[in-house]
């Protein structure tokens, strides 16, 4: 055991930063990282346990208890809830005879449910030793526990070799579908492999490369929309002895998996522009940050950057230019929403929990190992490639004034065709719908749950009178839409994720308590608001959905979200948005729990609320009523 440790040690040079590497490989040999691995890694690395330890907890995918033989993550996203989770976990805990967060007794089957794994168009969907388990049914759920208990490989349970395109590579092998619907500049596949990489860079000088980027004013596509060209101006004068580009593929938001086809289908041009990064900021180390949801990718996309080594893409001199050297590796991650924010993510890369740092500094400054870092999304960086070959002026040609170019938007939820939508910024919600076949809309989740929940009805625009009316279903009127609002960095900002709501679903049981949860589950712990006041809000949401709601507790939620926007980083700061967005353009179902109650907390039992303190300090509850 000791030597299979020291090896996996080893072949990380006993580098602490690597922590992540050795937990990853131990995990997969032994299922587990248990005291004596620990206390071997803490000695080796020279760092303390307690270190080790608390990476270890911080982590989805790290456990320091035995798993099973079988492990089974199944994902509790809203999509997958709305596609029949609660049936399916049912079926698997009914035929392996134990219940979600255990093991049986045997150690053969291990069940666990996970947050969003980036298969909203194709859920319920599962992990089953880093397997992909698609359009589960709780038929399917039965049969592949009953396979499991025959003694079936893993190969075995499969019930679909594989899906379209690089998803039946030998090297990938998986159901995955990409769901590609439609395709513009970005997705268009009239462009030869790395042709700017190949014939382009040696004519631009780095500073061109910026520029071209900056005119083409490119904006982040992971949610924050910071200016790309900018960005990499920053990076290229910071001072540092190496320079790092990342790409964050650590798309976690519920509802989002453009980065999954990106990196599937159009994984040349992701790494090309890295490499393009590299050239315009003078960077020597790229790291791809790769979910560990989509580790069935990992083999296949180290074979694309190992052709890419042969072909001179990568190493020294590439493409022949002298002094121009770049590679990149892939970091997997162990299952967190948080390292989806940069600085999180540069700390999980060095081998830390992925808490947010404090900024300043920004990791442009000093990021990975304090090296001018940076981090880019997968879609903002194939984009680059794109405005590098074709210029910055066509790319301005496409999109609105304040909002150019195209939008990669994972479309899931109630509708007919679930999957891929490219297309320009300024395309309104109502023509998504359209595209998506969606019918009988109640609500569009535009975001993902730290986004923007949109009625039908545009509750920002009506008068008092009619919102009153819009409050009572008898007075409901035909007012202007809101789904003709438009995906803009102006009106709905968006990292592409878009979940549609039909008219059947109970928006706040469901959907927002659904969101409520996923934050709940998320938070890193550091701050206290967004550690407490989730969990709050949520209590009281739920003890309005059941009745005992007053008006004062709808004003309660709205001071307290206000609050928890004093969190540290974005996932606490919009940790409240799927009840202030739900409040804000959906008054009219909080007001219909609280309009039978009175001003005051009649439900508020004050010998039920202080027994705990009371039983702690042995003390009686006297309460006279009269
Ligand atoms: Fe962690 Fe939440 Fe604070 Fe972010 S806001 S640092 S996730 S506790």
């Amino acid at each position: 055991m000791k030597e299979k440790i020291e090896s996996i040690l080893n072949k990380y040079n006993n580098d602490p930063s690597r922590l992540m590497d050795i937990l990853l490989d131990i995990m997969e040999n032994s299922g587990y990282v248990d005291e004596f691995s620990i206390s071997v890694i803490a000695e080796s690395l020279n760092i303390s346990v307690a270190q080790v330890k608390e990476t270890i907890s911080f982590y989805h995918f790290f456990s320091e208890k035995p798993r099973a033989k079988y492990n089974i993550f199944l994902n509790n996203s809203i999509t997958s809830c709305l596609r029949g989770f609660k049936e399916v976990k049912e079926a698997f805990e009914t035929e392996a005879g134990t219940s979600f967060g255990n093991l049986t007794e045997d150690g053969l089957i291990g069940l666990y449910e996970t947050s969003c794994i980036g298969m909203n168009d194709q859920g319920p969907a599962a992990i089953i030793n880093d397997k992909i388990f698609t359009n589960l049914t709780p038929y399917r759920a039965r049969k592949i526990i009953n396979d499991i208990k025959a003694g079936k490989k893993l190969e075995e349970l499969v019930y679909e070799n594989h899906g379209d395109g690089n998803n039946a590579h030998p090297l990938m092998n998986t159901m995955v579908y990409n769901h590609i619907r439609k395709k513009s500049i970005l997705l268009d596949e009239n462009y030869e492999k790395f042709d700017v990489i190949k014939n382009e860079l040696k004519n631009i000088s780095p500073q061109e490369l910026i520029q071209t980027i900056e005119d083409s004013n490119l904006r982040g596509r992971g949610g924050a929309g910071f200016p790309t060209g900018l960005k990499w101006k920053f990076g290229s004068r910071m001072p540092g002895e190496h320079r790092v580009i990342i790409c964050n593929a650590d798309e976690g938001e519920p509802g989002t998996f453009k980065d999954r086809v990106m990196l599937t289908q159009f994984n040349d041009l992701v790494f090309e522009g890295m490499v393009l990064a590299a050239y315009a900021t003078k960077a020597d180390i790229g790291v791809l940050y790769l979910r560990y949801e989509y580790k069935y990718m990992l083999n296949y996309l180290n074979s694309v950057l190992d052709n890419m080594r042969k072909e001179n893409l990568l190493g020294e001199d590439i493409s022949g230019i002298e002094g121009f050297k770049f590679d990149i590796r892939i970091q997997l991650g162990a299952g967190a929403y948080v390292c989806g924010e940069e600085s999180a993510l540069i700390e999980s890369m060095e081998g830390k929990r992925g808490e947010p740092r404090d900024k300043p500094p920004f990791p442009v400054e000093k990021g990975y190992m304090d090296y001018p870092t940076i981090v880019n999304n997968v879609e903002t960086l194939a984009s680059a490639v794109k405005i590098a070959k074709n210029g910055a002026k066509w790319y301005n040609s496409f999109g609105t004034k304040d909002s150019l170019g195209t939008k990669l938007l994972s479309v899931s939820g109630d509708c007919r065709f679930p999957g891929i939508y490219e297309v320009e910024w300024g395309t309104s919600i109502r023509e998504v719908l359209e595209m998506a076949g969606a019918h009988n809309v109640q609500a569009v989740q535009v975001g993902g749950p730290s986004g923007t929940l949109v009625n039908v009805k545009d509750i920002d625009n009506l008068s008092k009178t009619e919102l009153m009316k819009w409050y009572k279903p008898s007075g409901m009127m035909t007012a202007q839409t809101a789904f003709d609002r438009k995906l803009s960095y102006s009106d709905l900002p968006t990292g592409g994720s878009i979940i549609i709501f039909n008219k059947d679903r109970d928006i706040l049981r469901e959907v927002v308590m659904n969101f409520m949860d996923f934050f709940i589950e998320e938070s890193c712990g550091s701050c206290s608001t967004c550690r407490n006041l989730p969990r709050i809000m949520k209590e009281k949401l739920e003890k309005i959905i059941n009745g005992h709601g007053v008006r004062d507790d709808i004003d309660d939620l709205l001071n307290w979200g206000k609050i928890i926007k004093l969190s540290r980083c974005g996932l606490g700061q919009t940790a409240a948005n799927p009840i202030l967005s739900s409040i804000l353009n959906f008054r009219h179902l909080y007001e219909d729990h609280v309009m039978a109650m009175t001003d005051y907390d009649n439900q508020f039992d004050i010998v039920k609320s202080v027994s705990p303190a009371n039983s702690f300090v042995g003390r009686k509850f006297i309460h006279n009523h009269s």
